[in-house]
């Protein structure tokens, strides 16, 4: 029968939805530039809507969340894998995706070879349509989920790298509008418009990227700035790579055609390039008044090790970088960079700096997954696996069973592996409780 007055069903729109599943495996989970959860038997137990519902000692959670779960014991293939959170790639050209690694060692020369004549090749939309699938696809591979990344100067191919991108992306097209090299070259007007059209359609998902310096005059890196401020969007660029000396040498050349900026960096200053939405690539040769400039600006720094070390352009001042606060994350900088394997990344960056700066295993991973994630201002809700965020994480092959008191034990044994071991290492990726490898 039918009670009358019977009280509704109300504040169910409150409770949190249902736990989906956990996952039982190893789990580290990175707080701080030295400061990591780790669970040696852990639990991650996420929840229908891709949240984080708890992360801690699986035997404990299991009590806490008995018969309303499905396990999804990670261990069972005889091997003990490892959850980490997503990774980010603070800065990737998507369009070198297909030439990485054949650098020389030299930046310009490489550039002039290589990189070039590949990106021309993205005004065809099908090719850039069918690569940006293929890219966006191997970041997944790769456990990468955050990320920077820079497209050519086409328009079908930054809409291709929208609408195959999966995860926290800021992507932008580079504005040429100099000789560098002539069949590349951009009417500025109609770049200027473009990342203006771009910059109002995507939003907090788009950065107005001029190449380098080099490759605008201090008008199109003015208005660039502009638009970049009047659409409240990301900023991309390079800043201070290559100064070797030779006929090459990038810092000479800014030098050579910027000839009333104070510094490289002075050159974007002056455009109103600089600001805490400004994602600065490199950042090797810098005075300790740029890096001030920097710091006073909020400036944030994307660092490529295995791109530095391939391209000989040297060592970034992580010191010099730390003492002023400036904000920085790891870069695969693909394709001068080797590889997308972010913990490819992490390995050199431990690696590069030791004997100059204090660097840990559990700091590397911080650099390239919740570093990405403050710069990007979506920390709240990635970065790490923290309650309440996005269930955004890979499951890495760990080596063997044993145990491991310290994570960074556990994560130096992980960096040991090769290039092509780290490559192959990730074994799914999920972003928001969904599994996309
Ligand atoms: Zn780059």
């Amino acid at each position: 029968m039918n009670f009358p007055n019977a009280p509704q069903l109300r504040g169910m729109e409150a409770f949190p939805p249902p736990i989906k599943a956990v996952h039982r495996a190893r789990i580290v989970n990175p707080q701080g530039p030295n400061d990591c959860d780790y669970h040696e038997d852990g639990g991650l137990a996420v929840r229908a809507d891709g949240t984080v519902a708890a992360v801690g000692d699986f035997t404990l959670l299991a009590v806490a969340f008995a018969d309303r779960y499905e396990v999804i014991d990670e261990t069972k293939h005889g091997e003990r894998p490892t959850i980490i959170p997503g990774m980010n790639d603070l800065h990737v050209h998507w369009v070198q995706n297909e030439v990485r690694g054949r650098f020389r060692n030299s930046l310009m020369p490489w550039l002039e070879e290589h990189i070039w004549p590949e990106e021309h090749r993205y005004a065809d939309a099908q090719l850039a349509d069918a690569r940006a699938q293929t890219f966006f696809d191997e970041l997944a591979r790769h456990g990468t989920t955050v990320a920077a990344v820079y497209s050519s100067v086409h328009e079908s191919a930054l809409r291709a790298a929208f609408q195959h991108a999966a995860g926290r992306m800021v992507i932008g097209n580079v504005i040429m509008t100099s000789d560098f090299p002539p069949y590349l070259k951009q009417d500025p007007e109609e770049a200027l418009a473009m990342t203006d059209r771009f910059a109002e359609e995507f939003g907090g998902s788009y950065a107005v990227t001029p190449r380098f310096a080099p490759s605008c005059s201090a008008e199109v890196l003015k208005a660039a700035g502009r638009i970049a401020k009047q659409r409240n969007v990301w900023v991309q660029t390079h800043l201070s790579e290559n100064h070797d000396g030779t006929e090459h040498d990038e810092v000479e050349l800014v030098r050579r055609l910027f000839p009333d900026a104070k510094s490289y960096t002075d050159v974007y200053a002056r455009a109103g390039l600089l600001g805490r939405h400004t994602i600065m690539a490199h950042v090797i040769h810098a005075s300790d008044e740029e890096l001030d400039v920097l710091a006073q600006t909020g400036t944030c720094v994307a660092h490529c090790p295995t791109s530095n070390e391939a391209l000989g352009s040297g060592r970034m001042p992580v010191e010099r970088i730390r003492e002023r606060g400036i904000l920085y994350a790891l870069g695969s900088d693909v394709g001068a960079g080797p590889s997308l394997s972010m913990l490819h990344v992490m390995q050199a960056y431990n690696r590069v700096h030791a004997g100059h700066a204090d660097v840990s295993e559990t700091e590397a991973l911080y650099r390239g997954t919740l570093a990405g994630a403050e710069i990007l201002g979506v920390d709240r809700v990635a970065g790490n696996l923290n309650r309440d965020k996005e269930a955004t994480f890979a499951v890495l092959g760990s080596p063997g069973t044993r145990a491991y008191a310290n994570p960074n034990h556990l994560l130096a044994e992980i960096f040991a592996g090769s290039q092509a071991d780290l490559e192959a290492i990730v074994r799914k990726t999920y972003i928001a409780g969904r599994r996309v490898f």
